[in-house]
């Protein structure tokens, strides 16, 4: 059976808000030296500020909510939600679209009465050999925010710009592991130049921008073949992967059913603060044991 020190620290764990699959994910917590987290949804909040648009000539905003709302209507991610939430207070009729095809890291593409439609970063438009001038442009004039770039048949329509706001206890919780011999770092889809302008924000000295789900679980793997204990923090379908890979995997609440079902442990309220306060039980658990 479970030692009850384990159960006990469960238990504690769980009043945390930390919904912990398995004493054995409690133990391992206990000697973990890496915590590795995803950004969007995970050190910020999984809703994102829709800022404003930016509109390519000719093309109103009625008309690109419409397109990217009915390629987001089927997406768990964060910014999903966002535009969705956009065009119904516009009162936009959101579309469903007739094939929906989602590729992490990277954005949505969809077909609709008959076009070809792709919402997300630069890397969905080079992927599907879209001109990203224009793109790049937009993203130059707005160097804060990130841009959710919009196509239709092989036309730039323009882009939704958000603001990823940021957790306010992620960096005392980052301050916080490191105090305690952990060593930190973040890896994002996103962009570079806000995953560094993040970084910066957060004290964060390690930051790899532009990551697919497999280059996270690449990553992942190299650490934990290196003899490192790794706990990694993510919410998305891109993160699954790489919490399987980690020593302890654990899940924003807030995140897709994807990540929770990865993951070793659920953080419920999503408080990174919570997070830390859990560490710290799993290492006084491992003394009581031993
Ligand atoms: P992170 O790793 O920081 O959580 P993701 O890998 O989920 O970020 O997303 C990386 C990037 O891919 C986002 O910043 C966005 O540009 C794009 N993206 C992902 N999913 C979507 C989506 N559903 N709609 C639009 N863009 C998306
Ligand atoms: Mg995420």
């Amino acid at each position: 059976g479970t030692p009850l020190a384990i159960l006990g620290g469960i238990g504690r764990s769980a009043r945390l808000g930390a919904i912990i699959k398995g004493g054995e994910h409690l133990e391992m917590l206990g000697k973990i030296d890496t915590v590795v987290m995803d950004k969007t949804g995970t050190v910020t909040f999984g809703e994102p500020r829709i800022l404003g648009l930016s509109l390519a000539d000719g093309v109103s905003e009625e008309q690109l909510l419409t397109v990217a709302s009915a390629a987001e209507v089927w997406s768990e991610h964060p910014l999903a939600k966002a535009i969705i939430k956009r065009a119904e207070e516009l009162n936009i009729v959101v579309q469903k679209p007739d094939e929906f095809n989602y590729q992490p890291g990277m954005g949505v593409s969809i077909t609709l009465d008959g076009s070809r439609i792709h919402v997300g970063n630069r890397k969905l438009l080079v992927a599907h050999n879209i001109d990203d001038t224009e793109a790049e442009a937009a993203e130059a004039a707005n160097p804060a925010a990130s841009e959710i770039h919009v196509a239709q048949d092989d036309r730039y329509l323009g882009s939704v710009i958000v603001a990823d706001v940021l957790r306010p206890e992620a960096k005392h919780a980052i301050k916080a592991l490191n105090s305690m011999g952990i060593q930190t770092m973040i890896l994002t889809g996103d962009s570079k130049r806000i995953a560094d302008a993040i970084a910066e924000e957060l004290g964060i000295s390690t930051v790899i921008a532009e990551m697919l789900p497999e280059d996270k679980l690449a990553k992942i793997r190299g650490l934990v073949d290196d003899g490192k204990i790794v706990a990694m923090l993510g919410d998305g379908v891109n993160d699954a992967p790489a919490l399987t890979a980690a020593t302890v995997g654990v899940a924003m609440g807030s995140g897709t059913d994807v990540a929770k079902e990865s993951a070793d442990i659920v953080l419920l309220g999503n408080d990174l603060a919570k997070f830390v306060e859990t560490v710290e039980v799993s290492r006084k658990t491992r003394r009581t044991i031993w």
